[in-house]
């Protein structure tokens, strides 16, 4: 069966196909096809880019017609260069990528009227990417007619968090009003845990596992039975870890204070706080840890505080996860910076040492998923290459083949 991903973020709009025969392969394949649209290449330009393993395509597109560019990306599957399919029947079912489940949601779910409207109602709650990922399965619906699509939560994976851990203890008006935890980045929390407890031999329902998922994004969760327990994003994903641009948790009364004295819009804090603060925000250089890292090299202090806050923010929360699981069988890290960052696995690790917990001190990391603790490590420690969009594709071939 073929099966087409669409992965819609605020910026930017990711999409693959992948090829799924009458049972799931062992390892992750290579999609026929890949394709991303950046929204914001330039003012009021959007920029296509196809590649396949036969051809590639680019192109600069008016930003304003969003379904065009849409469209275009999706002819280049059966049209031109990019050629893949001979025609649009061939998709079997179409995957999305949802930010927003609200509490509703545990696991992923095809698609009907009533999905689409819990999508749209989510939009409150998520108001850059649940309206992206609605006009994704609408740009389906328009140019693919009634092919099967499946929502993909990020939220779902932490859907059965114990209240404890979902409720702000706010006024207890906020409960009904639905501003609670959800957490977010389930989907490659998720596709984590799956595989470090297939790596370890282990069934995931028996252990104690803290994912780290540091990207641009960062967050932290907590894993027992098989799900999340407790997580560091919260009703939005600016909670928790300092991040790229996000400043992950502050003081709500910093907010208060910079509307009272300096008179601060909601929109002002907004982009504060989601695209000038983190890394951007304390180095002034870049959101890119490796800037930050090549900045540090040549003296610069500011480089040197982001990193250390980053570092202190990490290990705090990580801190956190460990109390809320009371014991640990497996630690994770993945994303851009978990992937790749040797310097920032270590410093994380460092306060563990008192538990027995150890890297190994070369910490070999291929393109393949690796076990990076020492031999004589109390616990496992590992680093994952995450895969979210072969997570879709899995979820939608296993609803399909069950349904
Ligand atoms: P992601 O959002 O998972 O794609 O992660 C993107 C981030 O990963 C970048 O902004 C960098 O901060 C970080 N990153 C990527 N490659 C490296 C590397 N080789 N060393 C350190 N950080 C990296």
């Amino acid at each position: 069966m073929k099966i087409l991903v669409m992965n819609a973020g605020s910026s930017s709009q990711k999409s693959c196909l992948y090829e799924i025969g009458n049972a799931l392969p062992a390892k992750v394949p290579e999609p026929l096809w890949e394709a991303k649209i950046d929204w914001t290449h330039q003012p009021n330009v959007a920029e296509l880019k196809v590649t396949t393993g036969k051809g590639e395509l680019k192109a600069e597109l008016p930003a304003d017609d969003r379904p065009q560019v849409i469209q275009q990306l999706l002819q280049s599957l059966w049209t031109g260069e990019t050629q893949v399919i001979a025609d649009p029947q061939e998709i079997t079912v179409v995957g999305h990528r949802v930010v927003h489940g609200g509490q509703d949601y545990h696991s992923s779910i095809r698609i009907t009227p009533d999905v689409k409207a819990a999508i749209d109602r989510l939009s409150a709650l998520a108001p850059v990417h649940n309206p992206a990922n609605l006009e994704g399965i609408e740009a389906i619906e328009q140019f693919l007619g009634d092919v099967p699509q499946v929502a993909v939560f990020d939220t779902a994976f932490h859907a059965q968090m114990p209240d404890a851990a979902a409720i702000y203890p706010g006024e207890y008006d906020w409960v009904e009003k639905g501003i609670r935890r959800y957490g977010f980045h389930g989907t490659s929390h998720r596709y984590c845990a799956d595989r470090v407890a297939e790596l370890m031999g282990r069934n995931l329902n028996e252990l104690r596992l803290i994912t780290c998922h540091l990207g641009n994004g960062c967050s932290l969760a907590a894993i027992q039975n098989g799900h999340s327990i407790d997580t560091t994003m919260g009703f939005t994903p600016l909670d928790g870890l300092m991040m790229g641009t996000r400043s992950g948790s502050v003081d709500p009364s910093i907010l208060i204070y910079l509307m009272r004295q300096e008179g601060y819009t909601a929109d002002q804090l907004d982009q504060v706080l989601n695209k000038k603060s983190g890394l951007l925000g304390i180095s002034g250089i870049s959101n890119d840890l490796r800037s930050i890292t090549e900045a540090i090299e040549f003296g610069n202090t500011r480089a040197k505080l982001a990193l250390d806050i980053y570092i202190h923010r990490l290990r705090r929360e990580l801190g956190g996860m460990l109390m809320s699981l009371g014991g640990l069988d497996g630690l994770v890290f993945t994303g851009g910076v978990g992937e790749n960052s040797a310097r920032v696995r270590s410093a994380a690790c460092e306060p563990l040492s008192w538990l027995g917990i150890k890297l190994d001190p070369h910490q070999f990391v291929s393109r393949e998923d690796t076990l990076i603790s020492a031999p004589d490590s109390a616990t496992s420690v590992w680093v994952i290459h995450t895969q979210e969009d072969w997570t879709i594709a899995r979820d939608c071939w296993e609803i399909l083949v069950n349904s």
